[in-house]
């Protein structure tokens, strides 16, 4: 099955790519297996699959200690403040930051394990979606703020579009972040560091594809349903 689900993604980030005539090379895939056990990850890695989203700190720490060390682990959940010193020194990226305080947190944590921490700032574009991140006009300040700290380094924005039954009602979401990544780059706010946009999940991936989406985190595509009572 997750042979199968894979190719079939890989097939649709394809044609998506093809008709917004974008490269294939230009988008990330990030097999979202949160809830999923580490045989099926294992599975997944069998195939080839070397970057996987989860959204909980201690099925981080657990998953990181059975599967193999050249794994990219991304944090693509809520982050709490308290949590961070778990997983500073297992994830090559965090999706999740939407404030100041958990940037500190993290420079704080990052420097004392002297390394640097990339991270996106998490956007809520269509505020009713998810009571979790930025305000579309906080994100320039707030890069601006994270600037001045040097051991994280912002790396782009992601969003959580609503759940809908036709994707297309998620395209103003994907187009309007998009514009504001465009801006940030256009501005070198970043400093040039500005290189990833984060948007567009199972159901909704090639439109945030064709929207300028660099990295599509896909769980239920490519892993199937999750049950959340085992
Ligand atoms: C669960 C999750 C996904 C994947 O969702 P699917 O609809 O299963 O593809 C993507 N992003 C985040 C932040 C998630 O929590």
């Amino acid at each position: 099955m997750l042979k199968e689900n894979l190719k079939t993604v890989e097939e649709r980030i394809q044609s998506a790519c093809k008709k917004a005539g974008r490269k294939r090379e230009e988008i990330t895939l990030i097999a979202v297996s949160k809830t999923k056990p580490p045989h099926m990850l294992q599975e997944a890695y069998d195939l080839g699959v070397r970057i996987f989203g989860e959204n909980k700190v201690q099925e981080i720490r657990e998953k990181y200690e059975v599967l193999p060390k050249d794994i990219d682990w991304h944090m693509i959940g809520h982050l709490q403040t308290n949590k961070v010193k778990y997983i500073v020194d297992k994830v090559k990226l965090i999706h999740s930051v939407d404030s100041f305080k958990l940037g500190e947190v993290i420079e704080k944590e990052a420097a004392k394990q002297n390394r640097i921490i990339d991270i996106l700032l998490e956007v809520n574009v269509a505020q009713e979606s998810s009571k979790f991140g930025l305000k579309t006009e906080e994100v320039i300040p707030l890069m601006e703020k994270f600037s001045q700290l040097p051991h994280i380094r912002v790396k782009g924005l992601m969003t959580i579009a609503p759940f809908v039954e036709n994707p297309e009602e998620n395209r103003a979401i994907f187009a309007d972040l998009h514009k504001l990544y465009v801006d940030i780059k256009q501005k070198n706010i970043d400093n040039g560091t500005v290189s990833i946009l984060s948007m567009g999940m199972t159901n909704d991936y090639e439109v945030a594809i064709e929207e300028g989406a660099t990295m599509v985190r896909i769980g239920t595509g490519i892993f199937g349903a999750r049950n959340y009572n085992i």
